[in-house]
């Protein structure tokens, strides 16, 4: 039996509906088939269900979702899609999610805490309320770094179009992404543990260098994908990367063999892991190796004991660009390892700021 969420959102698009357009619309949102109704079509995504409705001369797209979140990422995903289909086209969400009220997946927190983990690493417990939804459906955040010297910030609202409205220029947030190392909805906190590199003006690292307690901060979220899950899997990171395996290592179970290679700076940015999976783990230290090296990383990766046809297997990656591009292009190229089996993701770009 299909589930209706208790939230709702509608869109009437000015076109004559295709089923061609319309599983255009929603490619790639879904694995699911559109299955026909009598209305139209619908479709089950992870986040509630598209029903798409073709009238006379419109289509009707009405959205249901179990809370606020999913449904405002519903309306984004379709909102990007259709522009990305027509540029020109003025969409209005009639929707509980209305025009004008805080993003539901934003929150405003303050830091609690802070504590300093290693040379490089410093952990910022932060407050806030209503925080049971970030729990699950993806690891990561947004931190939204306010104007310095902005004593109570202005924060971005739902648009008609289902898009953040930005508070103007001068008070507008600066965003990051970050991963929540650890929450407890229940005291109303989150852990996030930053990477001080150099440059204390960076909104990210300049913040986190900065932060007292009762500095207020916003975040958006969860987003980016829950743990992965296998047999035997592969976590490849840097320093950014380093709170999300920590994460995922303490979540496995004793079945899991778990084979971590973790490029820092030096001995003393090696942190516990603790974890219950079988544990092969090799810590690659960037000073032990000529000042620049880079390719710590990529050449572990290519010494790794695995092989592309393993059932069995997935590869987790996230680190700076290049490594990015070698590792991923190793994968696929060289092993041949099914797009399924993996996910290498670029924290961040040497020389670029801000890259997501
Ligand atoms: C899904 C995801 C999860 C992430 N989780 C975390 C996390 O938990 N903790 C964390 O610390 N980071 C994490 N990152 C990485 C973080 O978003 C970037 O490092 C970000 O650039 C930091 O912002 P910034 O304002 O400090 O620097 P930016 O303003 O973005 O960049 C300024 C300069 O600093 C350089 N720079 C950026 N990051 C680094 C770095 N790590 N080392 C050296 N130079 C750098 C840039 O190349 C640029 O030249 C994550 C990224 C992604 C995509």
């Amino acid at each position: 039996m299909t589930t209706h969420g208790s939230f709702r959102a509608q869109l009437r698009l000015p076109l004559v509906a295709e089923k061609q357009l319309l599983e255009s619309l929603v490619h790639g949102a879904t694995d699911a088939p559109l299955e026909e109704t009598a209305q139209g079509w619908r479709l089950r995504h992870a986040f509630g269900h598209i029903a798409l409705q073709p009238q006379s001369s419109s289509l009707d797209i009405l959205l249901d979702a179990e809370d606020r979140t999913s449904l405002a990422y519903l309306q984004l995903g379709i909102t990007h899609r259709l522009q990305s289909l027509d540029k020109s086209l003025d969409l209005e969400w009639e929707s509980d999610n209305t025009p004008g009220m805080p993003l539901p997946y934003f929150r405003e927190m303050h830091v609690v805490s802070t504590e300093t983990l290693t040379p490089s690493m410093k952990r910022v417990r932060l407050a806030g309320e209503d925080l049971q939804r970030f729990t699950h459906g993806g690891l990561h955040i947004r931190l939204l770094f306010p104007p310095s010297g902005s004593a109570s910030p202005s924060w971005p609202c739902i648009g008609r179009n289902g898009e953040a409205v930005w508070p103007g220029d001068k008070d507008r947030p600066v965003a990051r992404v970050y991963t929540i190392r650890a929450i407890d909805p229940n005291r109303g906190h989150i852990d996030v543990d930053m990477v001080l590199h150099e440059g204390e003006a960076y909104p990210g690292a300049g913040w986190a260098a900065r932060a007292r307690p009762g500095d207020i901060v916003g975040m958006t979220g969860p987003g980016g994908g829950e743990a992965p899950e296998a047999h035997k899997l592969v976590l490849l990171g840097d320093e950014t990367a380093l709170p999300a395996i920590a994460r995922i290592l303490e979540g496995l179970s004793c079945e899991t063999k778990a084979i971590v290679r973790l490029e820092v700076a030096n001995e003393a940015e090696k942190q516990p892991l603790p974890t219950r999976a079988s544990l092969d783990l090799e810590w690659l230290l960037r000073d032990e190796r000529a000042p620049g090296t880079t390719t710590l990383l990529e050449e572990a990766t290519k010494a790794l004991p695995i092989e592309g046809n393993d059932p069995d297997l997935f590869v987790w990656a996230g680190c700076e660009f290049a490594a990015f591009k070698a590792i991923r292009g190793h994968l696929r190229k060289t092993l041949r390892l099914p797009n399924l089996q993996h996910l290498v993701v670029s924290y961040w770009r040497k020389g670029v700021a801000g890259v997501h």
